[in-house]
């Protein structure tokens, strides 16, 4: 898709998701703060199938992670010691005049059209004077940068004592820390072995936008992978599928010296120690490789190391898995080192051990930890942005959504040729037997064929099934693929274990 239909591309996906109520505003009646989104029934089928998949594919197939879910609301105590409460901030520019309050560097970003990723809040504050940058609304002047902690705060009882304040989580990985130690006690997990969630997290964004891209109320899944930390380059799960394989790294040194980012496998990636440990290598392969299997163009993806201005205060090295994006080149998930970072700043302030006591060895471990943290609203809406086409011209274009059968809202439509003749009745037998084969399947009876099959395919449904008067006679079905519009007869009988297939 060339540029500028690309960028139309985020207003037509938007007014997809509207006009279907996949996803929608919260509150819309009322229409009060943005950043807060409802799914509606297509919505969540859609991200319930995301997150099943991720977790299938994290925990349930793996001997090495285990899941826990943590709550949304946690202690003044942890966040100090997690050090949220101090750095986990955005820039905030106000408008002198009229009061508006812009996220800095996406204020230098839109006036002057450079991606800004990896500016210190000092360099900020530089462009915003050298380029004489005003408010972008009514061109007052503003005011010096300052920081703004993205933490939703409360009081726990009927308090308002400072130690009774609590937090909603901004990331649910500090509850994986906070739960580490029971949790490999209870699970005997020796090192290297994971912790996994999905869950809610929540973040007072002060510029939420691009619909559910940046948000204020969102899930994540992430896995906090703990290993040993002398053994960060040993890792037998990668192997030379993995480390032949090729990806485009934007690396620190490429972002400083303004150079394209580079091309190579990971195995020269290690070699050269753009990646520094091996565990770190592994977890960006299998990341980038899963949102990969779930149909998202591999050339619209990237890899983009942290700048040493832009590292999280816990992270000695952080790698993002970039999209394309039509306004650019931006974070979809983040691949971090924690070190030891979390577990031993959780230690010092609650004054409990978690180290491990090896008893083999006597040696009592903090382990290091690789985050791979992935957002699932900006996933999907991802796979929606780049799973869009359009097909036909003029007044009939038609939209299709090419997603991958594993992650769409519902499988497969079943539609009667007509509600007549018995052929609506044999249409919701097949209906109610998919449905029981654990299909999430629709029916749908109302308008023509062609409207029909057109709705599906702008569903995302991979396939639509046909009921027609030969079906009455001879107890086959046309199976219609989305993408290739391919149709094919079959045996009703046959269709659970063909759709399997
Ligand atoms: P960004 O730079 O886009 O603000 P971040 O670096 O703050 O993101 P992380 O703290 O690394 O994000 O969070 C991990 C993941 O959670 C992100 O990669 C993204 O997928 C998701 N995420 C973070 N913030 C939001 C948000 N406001 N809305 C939706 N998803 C988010």
């Amino acid at each position: 898709m060339a540029n500028e239909k690309r960028v139309d591309l985020t207003a037509k996906v938007i007014n997809l998701c509207q006009r279907r109520g996949i996803i929608f505003p919260s509150c819309e009646i009322y229409a009060v703060h943005a950043g807060f989104f409802d799914y509606g029934p297509l919505g969540v089928q859609f991200k319930r199938n995301i997150e099943n998949a991720w977790w299938n594919r994290f925990v349930v197939s793996r001997e090495d992670v285990v899941g826990i879910e943590g709550a949304l609301l946690s202690p003044r105590t942890l966040w100090k010691a997690s050090g949220h409460l101090d750095s986990f901030t955005d820039p905030l520019v106000e408008c002198k005049k009229c009061g508006l309050r812009s996220r800095a560097d996406h204020l230098v970003e839109d006036a002057l059209k450079i991606n800004v990723d990896g500016l210190s809040v000092k360099h900020l504050q530089q462009m915003i004077d050298k380029h004489k940058l005003a408010c972008p609304k009514c061109k007052g002047t503003l005011l010096p940068i300052r920081t703004f902690n993205l933490m939703f705060k409360t009081h726990v009882g009927a308090t308002a004592d400072e130690a009774d304040e609590a937090f909603l989580r901004p990331e649910t990985a500090q509850l994986i820390f906070a739960d580490y130690k029971l949790t490999q006690f209870v699970s005997r997990k020796q090192f290297p072995f994971g912790i996994a969630q999905v869950g809610k997290a929540f973040r007072n964004e002060i510029a939420p936008r691009n619909f559910v891209f940046r948000c204020r109320e969102f899930t994540q899944m992430e896995i906090e992978y703990f290993i040993r930390p002398n053994k960060l380059d040993d890792c037998l799960l990668l192997g030379a599928d993995l480390l032949d394989q090729e990806m485009v790294f934007f690396t620190a040194a490429c972002q400083e010296n303004k150079t394209d980012a580079l091309r190579m496998t990971l195995r020269d990636a290690l070699a050269k120690r753009v990646v520094a440990t091996r565990w770190h290598a592994y977890w960006l392969a299998e990341c980038f490789n899963w949102i990969v299997s779930l149909g998202i163009n591999p050339a619209r993806l990237r890899l983009r190391q942290h700048t040493r201005d832009e590292l999280s205060h816990y992270s000695s090295e952080t790698w993002d898995v970039e999209y394309e994006y039509p306004w650019g080149w931006k974070e979809l998930m983040g691949i971090a080192n924690r070190t030891d970072f979390d577990l031993k700043q959780h230690a010092k302030a609650s004054g409990k051990d978690l180290a491990f006591h090896d008893q083999a060895t006597n040696e009592k471990i903090v382990p290091y930890v690789i985050e791979p943290s992935l957002g699932a609203d900006r996933l999907l809406f991802t796979l929606l942005m780049d799973a869009y086409r359009e097909t036909g011209e003029g007044t009939d274009v038609k939209t299709v959504l090419s997603l991958s059968p594993q992650i769409a809202p519902v499988f497969v439509s079943i539609f009667p040729l007509m509600k007549k003749d018995g052929l609506a009745e044999k249409a919701r037998e097949i209906f109610n037997q998919l449905r029981k084969d654990g299909f999430v399947a629709d029916y749908d009876e109302g308008g023509s064929i062609g409207r029909r099959y057109a709705r599906s395919d702008e569903a995302g449904t991979p396939f639509a099934i046909t009921v027609d008067y030969d079906s009455l006679k001879d107890n086959t079905v046309t199976l219609r693929e989305r993408d290739s519009g391919k149709q094919r007869r079959i045996p009703s009988n046959e269709l659970a274990a063909v759709l399997r297939a």
